[in-house]
């Protein structure tokens, strides 16, 4: 245990003016009050407040913090007063000990839902006097340091507690070596594997590439000195849980994860961060995006520094920041450095804010009937990877950064959000991949009937507006595919003069091997299972039984008998259409229509050139066109379209969408033909209908013959 000389002798450090009598009397009342008690680990508890005052000692705080840590936990578990304090010490010092006896009794539970109500109690008590906080925070830090002695259960009680309350509140205060501890003594016990992992990680490193902290180090010093600019270079690994976070937030492998170093350089002059800036970003490549300056635009609790991230030659990325010793003091410090000493006196950092006006700035909203506002604005301030909006009745929705207003939609209930048509924020209608801001009041405009739409997926953040849009687009898919399927079933099977009833699809789906009918119309409409097929399946005989119809197998005139055809998939000709053959060697013929753009590679070669013709009579409708279709994306089209094929007795062989607008889509459907008349009476009944906005052959010269 530190004795009090010693408590002294770290306050006169940088307090030479220290009321030693008065840090004296507060030592020996507090370990007078605890005498008898201690600590799970054994030792005598006044280790404790004596090991929490050290701590307030390396923030330079005042007298009255340093006593406050020394009797801050003699009202709760001692005989003692808040009267006897006020009495023996000082009304300043009663208050301090009651602001952090009554956080201690906080029911600081971690339950996600009671967060919020956890922040507002820990404003409320830093609305009196952040010093309270400052003792508070100490105190945690030296629980969570000599965590081990504790039961495992309580262990994990306080890392999450510590994880989710109290090192974002050290970090928001601007204390980031606290908030750094902190979070490794927590994620020590939290994650151990994970955090043994990164270590081993870090020490298989230093023994590939050597010690690249000293190296940069050095380096950086050396263009500072080349470019004569004086200013102290400090370097380190990031600890492991911000590593771990990063991994986790950017989803990479420790292998891929580059900035795992940070550099520190620390000059005098303001002018010289920006020249130091400079210097770097002249010998290494700055890191787009990843620039910030925070000089000219400080954070509320003082926070000024220059962010850069540079990559060397190996591409392996460093983060430098950049900053003036006055700066680095804040930084370090935070709102605490509103107490701290240098040199006897109060520092006139002109860095500091002034704790009053912080505190000020967070509750500055706070309406003594409207808590609840309080709370929001102070959630609004604590959070910045996220952004709080309202409903129209003033519920918050908790979303994270760049969310919008599908996320939004989302959030409220997965009906809002698959119903969603267009939103207003803050009244004024806005697109939906608007990125909401902090604050704003989001109101949804749903319409029954609305289904998601595929181009969503993009436009949100949240995992859970993905999966949802996700799911519908599915339901969705298959709801289209099933109702398609019906049409050409029904079609196919008119075709023959059946009738596609559900015990005919159900035996024919038995006989492929399939689920059930639903199952074989969802494979017919994705194009899965031709109806073709189906109707095979079912009345072999009726496919045998031709007509006169022509010989599909000698459908054209003028080929040798021991030549074998094939259409050309570039200009797919039909009965009726103009065609010619091109020989290949192996005695095939392919026939392309006459005015088929492919055919001008083989004007030199006439020799290969035959000359055919349909057979005249009736076709078989066997001969597949392409079509490409843009169609208006509203419920029911595709199927009337389906229908409208299947009612001129054609047969829908494939189909395939090519683009998914929100308000179109556009797609390819092969139709089996009988001959390029039937190909007109199809695509005229389909230009009739309202609903198709564009049809056309689809020729792709991209295809081989
Ligand atoms: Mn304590």
């Amino acid at each position: 245990m530190i004795d009090v000389e010693d408590l002294i002798a770290l306050v006169r450090n940088y307090n030479p003016r220290t009321n030693d009598d008065l840090i004296r009397r507060a030592y020996a009342y507090g370990r007078q009050m605890h005498d008898g008690q201690f600590r799970q680990s054994g030792e005598p508890y006044f280790t404790h407040p004596v090991a929490v005052a050290a701590i307030l000692t390396e923030q330079r705080l005042d007298d009255a913090s340093i006593v406050t840590a020394l009797l801050h936990d003699t009202i709760e578990d001692t005989k003692s007063t808040y009267a006897e304090i006020e009495r023996l010490f000082s009304s300043e010092v009663a208050e301090l000990v009651d602001g952090v006896t009554k956080l201690t009794n906080l029911q600081l539970s971690s339950a996600e839902a009671k967060q919020a109500e956890n922040f507002r109690k820990l404003f409320m008590a830093m609305s009196k006097d952040l010093r309270v906080i400052l003792v508070k925070l100490a105190d945690r830090l030296h629980n969570m340091r000599t965590l081990k002695s504790m039961k495992p259960e309580k262990q994990a009680q306080k890392a999450r507690e510590t994880m989710e309350i109290f090192a974002p509140l050290a970090g928001r205060m601007g204390m980031q070596w606290m908030r750094e501890e902190l979070e490794d003594l927590a994620f020590r016990v939290l994650n151990p594997e994970a955090r043994n992992s990164i270590i081993r990680r870090f020490i298989t490193l230093q023994r590939e590439t050597g010690d690249v902290v000293h190296q940069i180090t050095a380096d950086i010093r050396l263009e500072l000195d080349k470019a004569g600019i004086e200013a102290d270079v400090y370097g380190r690994a990031k600890k492991p849980y911000s590593i771990w976070r990063k991994m986790q937030e950017k989803d990479l492998a420790f292998s891929r994860l580059s900035d795992i170093y940070g550099f520190r350089v620390i000059c005098e002059e303001e002018a010289d961060c920006y020249r130091i800036l400079g210097v770097i970003h002249r010998r290494w490549r700055a890191v787009p995006g990843r620039f910030k300056d925070y000089i000219s635009q400080p954070k509320s609790n003082g926070y000024r520094s220059i962010h850069t991230s540079v990559s060397g030659r190996d591409g392996k990325r460093v983060e430098v920041q950049i900053r003036t010793r006055q700066m680095h003091e804040v930084a370090e410090a935070g709102v605490a450095a509103h107490w701290a000493y240098r040199d006897g006196v109060r520092t006139k950092n002109p860095f500091a804010v002034d704790p009053t006006k912080w505190i000020a700035s967070m509750t500055e909203r706070m309406d003594e009937d409207d808590h609840d506002e309080f709370l929001e604005n102070v959630k609004l301030e604590m959070y910045s990877d996220q952004v709080f909006c309202f409903t129209p009745k003033g519920d918050v929705v908790q979303l994270p950064r760049g969310a919008t207003p599908l996320d939004f939609a989302y959030a409220i209930h997965t009906r809002i959000g698959n119903s969603c048509v267009s939103a207003k924020v803050d009244g004024i209608r806005v697109p939906l991949w608007t990125r909401l801001k902090n604050g704003q009041s989001v109101e949804i405009i749903t319409a029954e009937g609305q289904l998601p739409q595929a181009s969503w997926i993009d436009i949100v953040t949240t995992g859970r507006a993905k999966a949802a849009i996700r799911k519908s687009l599915r339901e969705e898919d298959r709801g289209r595919f099933v109702k398609l399927g019906q049409e050409l079933a029904r079609a196919a099977f008119d075709h023959v003069g059946k009738k596609a009833t559900d015990k005919a699809l159900r035996t024919a789906a038995k006989q492929l091997g399939l689920a059930d009918e639903q199952d074989l119309l969802a494979r017919l409409g994705s194009a899965e299972l031709t109806a073709r097929r189906v109707v095979e399946t079912l009345y072999p005989e009726l496919t045998l039984a031709t007509t006169e119809e022509v010989d599909a197998q000698r459908p054209v005139v003028g080929l040798g008998a021991d030549q074998t055809f094939r259409r050309a998939r570039c200009c797919q000709p039909v009965p009726g259409e103009r065609i010619v053959g091109i020989t290949y060697r192996g005695a095939g013929v392919v026939i392309h229509a006459i005015d088929c753009p492919a055919l001008v590679e083989f004007e030199e070669q006439p020799a290969r050139w035959v000359d055919l013709n349909w057979q005249p009579g009736r076709h078989k409708a066997v001969y597949t066109v392409s079509m490409e279709l843009t169609i208006s994306n509203d419920a029911g089209v595709l199927g009337h379209i389906c229908t409208i094929i299947g009612e001129q007795k054609a047969n829908i062989s494939d189909l395939r969408f090519t683009d998914r607008k929100p308000d179109y889509y556009k797609l390819i459907i092969d139709v089996d033909l009988r001959d390029v008349e039937h190909l007109h009476m199809v695509m005229t009944a389909l230009e009739a209908e309202t609903d198709v906005a564009q049809i056309a052959r689809h020729r792709d010269l991209s295809l081989k013959p």
